[in-house]
């Protein structure tokens, strides 16, 4: 089956719903995260529930941001949930997660998220990354790929160097489509990311590290002295022992950091 109503509710292809309904997948997925009091607990988009429910079952309270109004309005009548929940109906994109952090805890966020803002949210949920201790994301495969993708590969890009400078990054499980409803068109898989209490290669300025990666990877196929040339000299790029002819898909993230860092040297 693969109706667009689950639950009473038609599923809005606008706000990403596939809803999860594998009790399995679920299971695992409770597991990974390991929900405890000992933190606060977040999830972005709760839909009907999925995660919630068996969530709700290991802690006295969740935080649920869900952007659907008549979601967010379910759940604040769901008669199991309703006094553990604190719903916030709120697009996860613009949410401030610091607002939600309690004295002498970490966040651990999670959610299957909706598919069409995955990347974007990473971006805006790296900035966030010293106040949490976890985070589990059910994203599409391929996005789980550029997370974890290392240099040379064709999945490497922004999001793999971005992620990786704040995080571990840990594919934890593959999940078909079946165990949605609808059915999405593509694979899935959860993600587990673990920030760094330090970034192995700290950067001076992390606007540094945003320019130089979004201006290297803005031209993949050009080597490093031409789509970087705005911002560095040849000479410069060999003086930071950095190949003029490198392509951006090869550098690696300390060499990303060595730039961003001397970026913001000669902004000093
Ligand atoms: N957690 C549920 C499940 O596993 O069945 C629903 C997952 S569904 C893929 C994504 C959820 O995110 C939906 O409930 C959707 O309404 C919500 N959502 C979509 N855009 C959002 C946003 N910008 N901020 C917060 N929630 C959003």
């Amino acid at each position: 089956m693969n109706s667009k109503v689950h639950q009473g509710h038609k599923a809005r292809k606008r706000f990403g719903q596939n809803f999860l309904h594998d009790d399995y997948i679920i299971d695992q997925i409770v597991n990974a995260i390991h929900p405890s009091d000992d933190f606060t607990m977040i999830e972005i988009g709760p839909g009907l529930g999925a995660l919630t429910g068996p969530v709700c079952a290991h802690v006295s309270r969740l935080n649920v941001v869900e952007l659907d109004r008549d979601l967010a309005a379910r759940l604040a009548t769901h008669p199991f949930l309703k006094d553990k929940l604190s719903i916030h109906q709120a697009d996860a994109m613009k949410f401030d997660f610091g607002t939600l952090k309690e004295p002498g805890k970490k966040l651990k966020i999670f959610g299957n998220l909706p598919y069409n803002i995955s990347t974007q949210l990473m971006f805006h949920l790296f900035e966030f990354a010293p106040l949490v201790e976890d985070m589990h994301f059910m994203l599409q495969k391929e996005v789980v790929n550029r997370l974890a993708a290392g240099p040379g590969s064709k999945a490497y890009g922004r999001l793999s160097v971005m992620a990786q400078y704040y995080c571990q990054v840990v594919p934890v499980l593959e999940v078909g489509p079946d165990a949605f409803r609808p059915a999405p068109k593509v694979e899935s898989a959860v993600v587990k990311l673990l920030p760094y209490d330090t970034p192995p290669f700290p950067a001076r300025d992390m606007a540094c590290l945003s320019r130089v990666t979004a201006d290297a990877f803005g031209q993949r196929r050009k080597t490093i002295r031409n789509s970087l040339q705005h911002l560095f000299r040849a000479e410069q790029l060999s003086e930071l022992g950095l190949d003029p002819s490198t392509r951006p898909e090869q550098l690696t993230l300390d060499q990303y950091v060595t730039l961003a860092n001397a970026l913001a040297q000669q902004k000093e």
